[in-house]
């Protein structure tokens, strides 16, 4: 349910209100906007008297929101969440490109790339320490060791950092990492998304490889429902069948999601194509969708990646990119 409070109203009378709607046993999540309070009640507002509340004189309106997903809906929130990540923000207009290669592999690999696409224009620094790789036999990540060579890539650029976290045990040892991803394969780990939930670093949470918008949205809401409001949505591709691309990029997903809710929306046109060739065209496309920014995988010798070399981009494809994305992003401005 959400209370829209009519515009100026005496902050005493205000606060009266929601003491008085926390005494039901109700969560109560306030939104201040430009120009009006929306009060999003969360838990069992069967019995609340909606007539009661709108005759307050304070009141504009009351409305049950029937969506699952409270605290990630743009009912509850209605302007855009700016997610700041150091002296970078996400959200609400302000775009932001993730860069970086798929694994860090070594000091040389992760500082070489992050010097190169800081020097293009990206705002933060992508690398999986941590690898959900299909196979067993296949490379697993450099794991703690990645973390303090991405680290290492920060101190060298100012960059802030993003990697992917796949268990609850090695939270202690992303407690200096800027952004923890959320990888498609663990969107649905709910015991990761609430422990995610108790920190305030901001979340990367991808699409999961079969999932829907609404079910996605749901996780999201595991990790508010538990504290932390700093999540960013990643469109990564979804299982059609589709064939020759390594998923189907559901670039329908970003307005849809942008009217659902007030959460940033970012796309990874890599793991989407999986094919390095297709990553502009799909880039730029993501771009004029009002994504609120792209996360793109870039390795200085892809041939020889261990990891997702076929869909990443050489530092200077990826300088040549940005350029376009910036006219892309004037054009439909
Ligand atoms: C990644 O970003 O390297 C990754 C594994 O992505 P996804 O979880 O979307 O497959
Ligand atoms: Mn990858």
């Amino acid at each position: 349910m959400i209370v829209v409070m009519k515009p100026n109203v005496n902050e005493e009378r205000e606060a009266q209100l929601i003491e008085w709607l926390k005494g039901m046993n109700l969560g109560v999540h306030v939104s201040r906007g430009e120009f009006q309070t929306v009060l999003g009640l969360v838990g069992d507002t069967s019995k609340v008297d909606m007539e009661l509340i709108e005759s307050l004189d304070i009141v504009d309106s009351v409305k049950r929101v029937s969506e699952t997903f409270k605290f990630c809906n743009r009912k509850f929130h209605p302007d855009d969440t700016l997610v700041k990540i150091g002296n970078v923000t996400v959200g609400g207009g302000h775009f932001v490109l993730m860069a970086g290669p798929c694994s860090v592999e070594n000091e040389e690999q992760i500082v070489t790339v992050a010097k190169a696409v800081k020097a293009s224009g990206a705002d933060i620094l992508r690398g999986g320490a941590f690898k959900p790789r299909t196979s067993p036999y296949d490379f697993q990540g450099l794991k703690g060791e990645g973390l303090e060579l991405l680290k290492l890539a920060r101190k060298e650029t100012g960059l802030p950092i993003v990697s992917e976290i796949m268990s609850v045990q090695d939270l202690p040892l992303f407690e200096d990492i800027d952004v923890l991803q959320v990888g498609a394969r663990n969107m649905q780990n709910f015991d990761l998304l609430k422990e995610l939930g108790r920190t305030d670093k901001p979340v990367l949470l991808k699409r999961g490889l079969a999932n829907t918008l609404k079910e996605l949205l749901m996780s999201a809401e595991y990790i508010m429902a538990s504290g932390n409001e700093n999540v960013i949505l990643c469109e990564r591709g979804i299982r059609t069948f589709s064939d020759y691309t390594r998923n189907t990029l559901d670039l329908s997903a970003v307005p849809m999601l942008h009217e659902l809710t007030h959460l940033p929306v970012v796309v990874d046109p890599s793991h989407s194509t999986g094919m390095a060739r297709l990553v502009p065209p799909m880039s730029l496309a993501a771009a004029a969708s009002g994504a609120d920014g792209l996360i793109i995988e870039v390795h200085n010798d892809p041939i020889h990646a261990l990891c997702d070399g076929a869909q990443s981009l050489r530092p200077e494809e990826f300088d040549t990119l940005v350029k376009k994305i910036r006219k892309v992003r004037e054009a439909v401005r």
